[in-house]
């Protein structure tokens, strides 16, 4: 069986990682090259508390498997470190409606982790005294997990093509469908033979999609990160409020971030989410004024309405999509990517996927 993947992002990198270890030899198309999109510039936060009780629930447990298993895994960690290291967060609550907010959610991790507390301000100032009068307290979580998210990504391509798996550089113009089946796709100008092509296409998924009459309301959605130098003591755990975190990365400098901006697929970055997103971590991280931004980057999300990513069959036989992970890709990425190339090969999902189908939509 011949099998195309559309993207190299961590999703379809991922995914030709799953095939390949299945014995498939996969090609990966990439426009631009490997995580050169939101993959590439993701801040790689992974958060194993998940609402026990939400529809994705056994989906997020699955990454965190999976990350866990690539983080042990020596040969992978031999053929590209990417960098997973354990910390611990603090969600903070910033006004009331949050801290109300953190109530039930307590109740639920109380019986379900007991690495998950609540701290008032003193506590919080305990663990780093630079964190602001302001707050009402926090979450602290222990089992909270980081990961360079572009090194993840290229691991990935890496691993699959010492194992077979071809990496073209190209911007794929057509899917091409012959009597309501993939035969193929053309890019370069040339049209190559496939048995089943995924999309893993990111927010451009929708481009591909739409040439062959498949409408979905999946969007990019652009966040920007900025990454400052850190002169004073590291910081040891990361930090989270509403839309926006702090985290001192394994490359040594603090990303902060972030934003939500429905531009289209417009990604440069701009003056007003700076402003933006230094205003949001002054207010609780007050030092931060004085640091020196070292770069500011700028990506899309693929977000669905639902918040839910979409995987699996489209309604043309041999074409399948992974996508939609939105602020969550990096973490469900290599859940997705395995999912997707279990349903290919017609293998055990050993989850139910129908909440993740593309027929919500159609
Ligand atoms: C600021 C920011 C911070 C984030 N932080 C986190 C985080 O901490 N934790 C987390 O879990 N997630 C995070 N995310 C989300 C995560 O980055 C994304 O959900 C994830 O990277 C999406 O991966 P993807 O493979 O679906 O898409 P992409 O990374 O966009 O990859 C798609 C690839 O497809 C290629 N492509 C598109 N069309 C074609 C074509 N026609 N032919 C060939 N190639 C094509 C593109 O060039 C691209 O490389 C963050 C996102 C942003 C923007």
């Amino acid at each position: 069986m011949k099998i195309g993947i559309i993207g190299a992002g961590i999703v379809g990198s991922s995914a030709a990682y799953y095939l390949s270890k299945f014995g498939y030899k996969p090609v990966i198309f990439e426009k631009d090259g490997v995580a050169t999109h939101a993959s590439g510039f993701a801040q790689g936060g992974l958060n194993p508390n998940v609402n026990p009780f939400s529809i994705d629930f056994k989906l997020h447990k699955l990454a965190f498997k999976l990350h866990e298993e690539i983080k042990s895994d020596s040969y992978l960690k031999n053929l590209l470190n990417p960098e997973y290291v354990k910390k611990s967060i603090i969600l903070l609550a910033t006004n009331r409606k949050e801290q109300l907010s953190f109530k039930p959610l307590l109740k639920i991790f109380k019986n379900t982790s007991s690495s998950i507390k609540w701290l008032n301000p003193n506590e919080i100032q305990d663990i780093d005294p630079r964190v602001s009068n302001e707050i009402l307290g926090g979450v602290y979580c222990e089992d909270y997990m980081e990961v360079n998210a572009l090194k993840l990504s290229e691991l990935f391509v890496k691993a699959s093509r010492e194992m077979g798996a071809e990496y073209v550089l190209g911007e794929v113009d057509n899917i091409l469908v012959k009597n309501g089946s993939v035969v193929g796709l053309e890019v370069n100008g040339y049209k190559e033979n496939f048995d089943v092509i995924l999309i893993c296409s990111g927010p451009w998924s929708t481009l591909l999609l739409e040439k062959n009459h498949i409408n979905i309301p999946l969007f990019p959605l652009k966040g920007q990160i900025l990454r400052l130098k850190n002169t004073g003591l590291d910081f040891k755990v990361a930090f989270s409020w509403g839309k926006d975190y702090l985290t001192q990365k394994e490359d040594g400098f603090l990303w902060v971030g972030t934003t939500e901006e429905k531009v289209g697929f417009d990604h440069e970055i701009t003056s007003k989410a700076k402003e933006l997103i230094l205003n949001n971590v002054e207010k609780f991280f007050p030092e931060i004024k004085s640091l020196k931004i070292i770069k500011q980057t700028a990506c899309l999300r693929p977000v669905t309405p639902d918040n839910l990513p979409i995987i699996g069959k489209t309604n043309i036989s041999g074409l399948y999509i992974g996508t939609g992970a939105g602020r969550k890709g990096i973490k469900l990425g290599p859940a997705i990517g395995n999912l997707a190339s279990k349903m290919i090969l017609n293998k055990d999902l050993g989850l139910d996927i129908s909440h993740f189908s593309i027929n919500r939509f159609l």
